[in-house]
């Protein structure tokens, strides 16, 4: 077997293995087998992380460095980060199972987030207040909250890390990584990054290792200011109340069964393309997938005949080839999950009209792979309609009229994305009101940028990323009274 590639954590600067000694396998999931390890990190580790970045919080150059400053690295570290694009791709790619050609563009992408925010660095700004009492000048000042932990799960590493380490930063916090423990090898090639833009030592550290053995060290650790997961529900709603019993700041990035709505009147040819894009695109492993097809009844039959037929052409196969569209899931549990999931349907009554089970192909044999799959006559009752799969899993649901397909959509606990095909403008605004979810698309799907606020509804979320107000959730204020009157009256009395 091929040597494993070593990566190591960054802690106050330094290049970090676990204070054990131990290793956690890296697997690739095209091929079944590990490819690299990391450090199987414990609580000390953890603590040490902390106390780095808590250290570089309160004293030394970051604390006294320019909001311009700031932006200039946050720049820089975009520009790193554009020039390293496919060597941080093929990571992720040997890594998570990404689609190399999805990867290498979404790594192109991802500087914005910091040209975008080290831009926004110097342009926080405070506020003289008019108040009431004319001896007083009364000012605000908007200023960083402290240690951030950012949570990070398996399924797009580098792009979620992005959203909340470019707001993160530009705002003048400092930072504990905890990747997941499933994919944080691009993670910490990354920090090499971070070094050659100029950070000082203990802004951005990592810790990595098994949620239940490090996760709640960090959520409860009394230097944490604030915790920004992204993740499943179960495990939002745990950091959710650790971190409220220790009064931290959270911000919470969750899960979505989020309903892609086909009229009609629909240009039908973009919408099947939608469909697909919606499900099969990161073979279903996205948060926003578009997991509930609702096809008006009148085109039902055709649009279903012709998703199926869409997506029995797609290839997949090794992510590192340019011409596979579909790639492995990114791990054996998830796989197993998946493959449940498709056993419920067919247990609750759903008709599988393709896939359904892994592929036959020999040269796949080895990869945790599972068939594009799709269920018909599936209702929002139905399991596979109510849970997050987070798979290559399709349920194509009938509805009536457009106050049905309302009706339908938000039956959910989640409201994170949202999909409408329509040619009515009346049609599209009206939809758009009446969903209750983060994010809706108009005659697309799957759209998302540095300058557009992201985040969920119900249960997929709390707080926003990207656009301009997500530096607002790594910001706190600070009312500042200063008196220009002589002495000081009735000392017992509110002024
Ligand atoms: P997960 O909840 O299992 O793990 C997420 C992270 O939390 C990992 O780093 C894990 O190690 C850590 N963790 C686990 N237990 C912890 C604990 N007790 N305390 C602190 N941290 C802990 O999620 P996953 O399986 O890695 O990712 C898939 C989920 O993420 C899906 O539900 C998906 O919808 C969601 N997701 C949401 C978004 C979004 O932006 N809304 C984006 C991508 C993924």
């Amino acid at each position: 077997m091929a040597e494993l590639v070593r990566f190591h954590n960054t802690v106050g600067g330094r290049e970090s293995d676990s204070s054990t000694g131990r290793w956690l396998a890296s697997m690739n999931p095209f091929t079944g087998e590990p490819w690299a390890e990391v450090p199987h990190c414990g609580v000390d580790d953890a603590d040490a992380a902390v106390d780095a970045a808590h250290g570089a919080f309160v004293k030394g150059p970051w604390a006294d460095m320019t909001a311009t400053a700031r932006g200039k690295l946050l720049r820089r570290l975009g520009d790193l980060i554009a020039r390293d694009a496919d060597k941080l791709a093929a990571i992720e790619v040997s890594d998570n199972g990404k689609l190399l050609a999805e990867m290498a563009g979404q790594l192109r992408y991802i500087p914005e987030w910091f040209h975008y925010f080290g831009g926004l660095a110097d342009k926080i700004e405070g506020g003289v207040i008019p108040t009431d009492k004319p001896e007083m000048f009364t000012y605000t000042k908007r200023e960083p909250l402290g240690v951030v932990v950012a949570i990070t799960p398996w399924n797009s590493p580098l792009l979620l890390l992005t959203w909340k380490l470019a707001p993160a930063l530009a705002a003048g916090n400092t930072i504990v990584i905890k990747p997941s423990e499933f994919t944080s090898c691009s993670t910490l090639a990354l920090m090499a990054l971070f070094k050659e833009a100029g950070f000082p030592e203990g802004v951005v550290n990592t810790v990595t290792g098994f949620g239940g053995e490090i996760g709640n060290a960090l959520v409860s650790h009394p230097k944490v200011a604030k915790v920004a997961f992204t993740g499943g529900d179960a495990t939002g709603a745990a950091v959710y109340q650790s971190a409220a019993k220790h009064i931290k700041h959270v911000t919470l990035e969750l899960g979505g069964k989020s309903p892609n709505i086909i009229f009609a009147d629909a240009n039908i040819d973009d919408a099947v393309k939608g469909a697909i894009s919606g499900i099969f695109a990161a073979s279903g492993q996205t948060c926003i997938a578009g997991s509930r097809l609702l096809v008006q009844r009148s085109v039902y039959e055709e649009v279903s005949q012709r998703v199926v037929a869409f997506a029995k052409t797609a290839r997949l196969g090794d992510p590192m080839e340019k011409t596979t569209q579909v790639g492995p899931i990114t791990t054996l549990p998830q796989r197993d999950k998946v493959l449940g999931y498709i056993d419920v349907a067919r247990g609750e009554g759903a008709r599988c009209l393709l896939g359904g089970k892994r592929p036959e192909a020999p040269e796949l044999a080895k990869g945790w792979f599972v068939e594009p799959t799709i269920f018909g006559d599936v209702s929002n009752e139905m399991r596979i309609a109510r849970e997050e799969v987070f798979g290559p899993v399709l349920s194509i649901i009938p509805f009536e009229d457009e106050q049905h397909a309302i009706e339908i959509a938000n039956d959910s606990i989640y409201g994170l994305a949202s999909g409408v095909w329509t040619s009515s403008i009346r049609r599209a605004i009206t939809m758009a009101d009446k969903i209750r979810a983060g994010t809706v698309w108009v005659n697309t799907y799957r759209a998302v940028s540095f300058l557009a606020p992201f985040g969920g509804y119900k249960k997929s979320g709390v707080g926003r990323e990207s656009g301009q107000h997500a530096i607002d959730e790594y910001l706190q204020t600070k009312c500042v009274w200063i008196n220009l009157a002589e002495g000081v009256p009735d000392p017992f009395v509110l002024r």
